[in-house]
């Protein structure tokens, strides 16, 4: 893996009035690097990585994202970044060809490459046989798989995944990895957020957040030698388990 910091955060703090959401998180995420973003429920997940993909100005501390400041470089971090979030915004209505064209020219691919890029990255991802399909008509992890591939078509230097397989199957989940795999090797970074302990797995490092706080970071083997366990999931029940916000 390269020596270089795709995503660098010191004592990133965020706080709505009396209330600190993300409280001095710091971390580096390394070019190429698949990274987990895990935490209970409200611990403070979605507001950080909302803050490093310049959509929410951090209260105080430093990041930077792709070489760009959080504060003052929001517009260039937008530019380099791919988001997919769980409520990903596919068009339904649109076939998969038409939405993946429409999202390129808005992330500003150049016109003349479009077809192109599409068809390369229809074919890597196992995508081409549902090219001129009804976004409406295609089972929810076709659609994830999509929206992921939209989000990576301008090239993006990192990708933010939000919860990106929600309420798919395992095996339906393990295809949409082998993708980030197959990312993550042409280089691009991938910081993803989960529920899912079999995801953590697939990590080369995990992060886990309680409370606004990040109380552990390490790949999923040492974490496990760490506490004498033997998966993520008995890792992650410890560790959360002390949450005061978790429902
Ligand atoms: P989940 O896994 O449930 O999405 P999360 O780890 O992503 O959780 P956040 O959504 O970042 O958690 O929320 C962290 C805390 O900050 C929660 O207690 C939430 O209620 C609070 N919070 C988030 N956004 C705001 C806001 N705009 N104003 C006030 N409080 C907020």
């Amino acid at each position: 893996m390269a020596d270089d910091k795709v995503i660098e955060v010191r004592n990133l703090t965020k706080k709505f009035g009396d209330f600190t959401a993300v409280d001095h998180v710091s971390f580096d995420v390394f070019q190429g690097e698949i990274f987990g973003f895990l935490g209970a429920n409200g611990a403070g997940k979605t507001t950080a990585m909302r803050m490093l993909c310049g959509l929410s100005i951090p209260t105080s501390g430093e990041g930077k994202v792709a070489g760009y400041d959080v504060y003052r470089q929001a517009e260039d971090i937008k530019r380099n970044i791919g988001y997919m979030s769980q409520r990903f915004s596919l068009y339904e209505d649109l076939r998969v060809y038409d939405n993946m064209k429409l999202f390129a020219g808005i992330y500003g691919v150049p016109r003349k490459e479009i077809p192109a890029r599409i068809d390369e990255m229809l074919q890597r991802l196992g995508l081409s046989e549902i090219k001129y399909k009804m976004v409406g008509e295609l089972p929810l992890g076709w659609k994830q798989r999509l929206a992921f591939s939209v989000a990576i078509l301008h090239r993006p230097r990192v990708i933010f995944l939000d919860e990106p397989t929600g309420g798919v199957d395992p095996s339906t989940r393990r295809q949409f990895w082998e993708m980030i795999y197959e990312a993550a090797d042409g280089g691009i970074t991938i910081f993803v957020t989960t529920h899912y302990m079999d995801e953590a797995e697939y990590c080369n490092r995990v992060s886990m957040m309680v409370d606004g706080k990040i109380v552990a970071l390490d790949s999923p083997k040492n974490l496990k030698a760490g506490y004498g366990l033997s998966s993520m999931s008995q890792v992650f029940d410890l560790i959360a388990r002390g949450a005061l916000r978790s429902e």
